[in-house]
């Protein structure tokens, strides 16, 4: 039960004053909540100072001035180009208020001759005259003091002014409980924080720009406290899955030795450790929880094919989820063929299956005669009853949150889970969002890759590409020409992706393919297999080939307006043409103009191979809003934390989490029920009930 404290914090913003229906859907979506805490934590990014008031005949113009008027005397314009105007005097002089855009009536209801108001705005001299264009405030006299101040400015949308969400959070201020400290006192000490409710207080009322800085005092203790929870929350969850019984699983490895012996390769060292590492997991008696990190084609499905058959070996079931079905059908392909040869038995199952076939598949799943499943999210359905399922791969989603890895540790009789993905994730990130998990990273690909030779050059030379193109694939080549990304509109995105493939089919006839996002699975599908056996030799496509897809036969790669893709991305995307051992191309097409920064980006790309590397220079060359493609790094998941400014703090609070479940792991001491606030407060508590137990 979340405690009572909290409850005014969590009720909905529509009780608060003014907001009505139609302003409760816009600010809700502005600040991603409807509850009270969610606009508290709606944290300004600007001020306005309003305290400059002074007699009328003291005015300097050019400066925003706020002041107590009477309204003497409503002049309507003569003209279509005049505005209405309002004459307001003091004892020392007159201001004139002028309107461009008006509602006669209402302004004559909202300042009424000889009425008194409170009016704030910038000042300007015209025609002999001190005079305001629609001043930012007109309001009553009792509400001087909320206007005479420095004013917080909100990031806003389109319907929501920075009046509206000054006086709802107001309001909303009101409503802060004080809450028990739930910091260590003389950390808060050594900090210089005041408390919680005081920082969020002076966040929402800044004096000076200081107080907007994301290192101020006040912004690190909100930030801090986030993290905290965030971090306690992992903190738990580890705790959780260390302490949780497992199996012990252990296999003489002699399924290994027959798929060795099939594979015509060595496992590189780093393929090597890693096994290990996923050996130990299942061979302890806890349940594993590991993320794998390995680079495009450092050879992750082998090292879940292994770690899958020490499970089967050892009498067990094993599955491998993966997030689509064409790598689902891909894992089919490649893991039934090395199945098939060892004498295993492997199904797949997707949402499209269905009838007889389904209720087969569940059966002999049921049953024990299936080893190994396939399959996308569905495999974890309630309806897919496993005999005894101890290990789980999750291939390719790293985006899995912390609570659907929990549910899957919840699948089976309590199986070791490995995670894997080809996304370069920095060690920050690897804290916040997958700190409950152990950590293994393949670092090395194997042996004998020959390089991509990548060039970058621009549009204006597409027909000699097509030209070059047209060598090759009478060479016997298969290419990639991937089409911009324009993430505004799906629709131009998709426009720009068959204008492409029908120029394409005019030069080269039936052997170019098309696949988007928009296409039925089955529909991709087709258009995939056709690709891999060569009836199609061309492939134009949108970003959907992005992850995964393994046809060794393609070696060519044309990226068109490269410039709108994040280097990561495109990194991922030339992983498709780096399968085999042959060399292979990428052409890296951009468009005008090209700035300064993105022909440097480009050019990185040219350097190296290494997705670590480009991820990093990914984040230095990061020119203001360039790249279109980034968004999906995921950074922004904190609402009072910024992790580019508060690493640190994260790093403190891992540390501090710790301790505390070290000292009070369940969190029953003074601090503790402090913290367990906290966490609800972050509503991280859903984490917290589970992982108690
Ligand atoms: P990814 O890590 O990107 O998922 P894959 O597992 O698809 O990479 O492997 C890429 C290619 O490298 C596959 O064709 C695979 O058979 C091959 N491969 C994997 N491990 C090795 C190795 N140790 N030596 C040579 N080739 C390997
Ligand atoms: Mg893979």
């Amino acid at each position: 039960m979340r405690p009572e404290i909290l409850n005014p914090l969590f009720c909905s913003i529509d009780t608060l004053k003014g907001i009505g229906s139609r302003y409760f859907k816009l600010v809700s979506n502005l600040i991603g909540g409807a509850k009270i805490s969610d606009l508290l934590f709606h944290l300004p990014y600007n001020l306005i100072d309003r305290t400059y008031s002074c007699q009328i005949n003291k005015i300097e113009t050019g400066k925003i001035w706020t002041g107590l008027v009477t309204i003497n005397e409503h002049i309507e314009p003569k003209t279509k180009k005049q505005p209405y105007r309002i004459i307001c005097s003091d004892e020392t002089g007159d201001i004139i208020l002028n309107f461009f855009k008006y509602y006669k009536d209402s302004l004559k209801k909202q300042l009424p001759v000889c009425s008194k108001k409170i009016i704030s705005g910038k000042t300007e001299f015209f025609n002999g005259q001190i005079q305001i264009s629609h001043p930012d405030y007109i309001s009553d006299q009792s509400n001087a003091d909320f206007i005479k101040t420095i004013e917080p400015v909100y990031p806003l949308t389109s319907g929501v002014s920075n009046k509206m969400m000054r006086t709802l959070m107001y309001q909303a201020l009101l409503k802060l409980p004080d809450f028990d400290e739930w910091l260590d006192e003389k950390f808060k000490k050594e900090q210089n924080f005041l408390t919680f409710k005081e920082s969020l207080m002076k966040v929402h009322n800044p004096v000076s720009a200081d107080d907007l800085n994301p290192t101020s005092k006040v912004r690190q203790r909100l930030a801090y406290d986030e993290l905290l929870a965030n971090q306690l929350t992992l903190s738990l969850a580890r705790r959780y899955h260390k302490k949780k019984e497992g199996r012990s699983i252990c296999s003489k490895g002699l399924l290994k030795e027959k798929l060795l012996k099939i594979l015509g390769f060595e496992l590189t060292s780093a393929q090597q450790k890693v096994l290990k590492d996923i050996f130990n997991d299942q061979k302890s008696n806890y349940q594993g929880l590991r993320l794998i990190q390995g680079d495009v084609g450092s050879g992750k499905t082998v090292v879940a094919m292994i770690s899958m058959l020490n499970a089967v070996e050892a009498g067990y079931q094993a599955a491998l989820m993966a997030p689509t079905e064409i790598l689902a059908k891909q894992h089919l392909e490649t893991i039934g063929a090395w199945a098939e040869q060892i004498g295993i038995k492997v199904e797949l199952l997707t949402s499209k299956i269905k009838g007889k076939k389904r209720t087969e598949i569940l059966e002999k799943l049921k049953n024990g005669q299936t080893d190994i499943l396939i399959g996308t999210h569905a495999l974890f359905t309630d309806e897919v009853i496993f005999k005894d399922l101890a290990f789980i791969v999750v291939d390719e989603q790293h985006r899995f949150g912390v609570e659907q890895r929990l549910k899957l540790s919840q699948k089976g009789n309590k199986p070791d889970i490995v995670v894997m993905t080809a996304t370069p994730i920095p060690r920050t990130l690897v804290l916040t969002r997958f700190g409950d998990m152990d950590y293994s990273k393949i670092d090395e690909l194997p042996k004998g890759r020959k390089p991509v030779i990548t060039k970058v050059m621009p549009v204006s030379k597409t027909t000699d590409v097509v030209r070059a193109l047209k060598r090759k694939i009478e060479n016997g080549a298969r290419a990639y020409w991937v089409c911009p990304l324009i993430e505004e509109s799906e629709k131009s995105d998709l426009a720009a992706a068959i204008a492409r493939f029908e120029d394409l089919q005019k030069h080269f006839g039936d052997i170019v393919g098309l696949v988007h996002g928009k296409m039925k699975e089955d529909q991709k599908d087709a258009v995939m297999e056709k690709f891999k056996n060569g009836e199609i030799k061309i492939l134009v496509a949108t970003t959907v080939i992005e992850v995964g897809v393994n046809i060794r036969q393609a070696t060519l790669m044309i990226i068109e307006r490269a410039e709108r893709f994040g280097l990561s991305q495109l990194h991922q995307l030339r992983g498709r043409i780096k399968r085999g051992y042959e060399e292979g191309v990428c052409l890296l097409l951009y468009g005008y103009p090209l700035s300064q920064t993105a022909h440097e980006r480009l050019n990185v790309m040219k350097e190296s191979e290494d997705g670590f590397y480009l991820a990093e220079k990914d984040l230095d060359l990061r020119g203001g809003g360039e790249i279109l493609g980034t968004k999906q790094s995921g950074f922004e998941e904190f609402k009072l934390a910024n992790l580019e400014f508060h690493k640190n703090l994260l790093l403190t609070a891992y540390k501090d989490a710790e301790l505390i479940l070290a000292k009070d792991p369940e969190l029953k001491s003074k601090r503790g029920q402090a913290l367990k606030v906290l966490l609800y407060l972050f509503e991280q508590d859903s984490a917290f009930l589970t992982y108690k137990a």
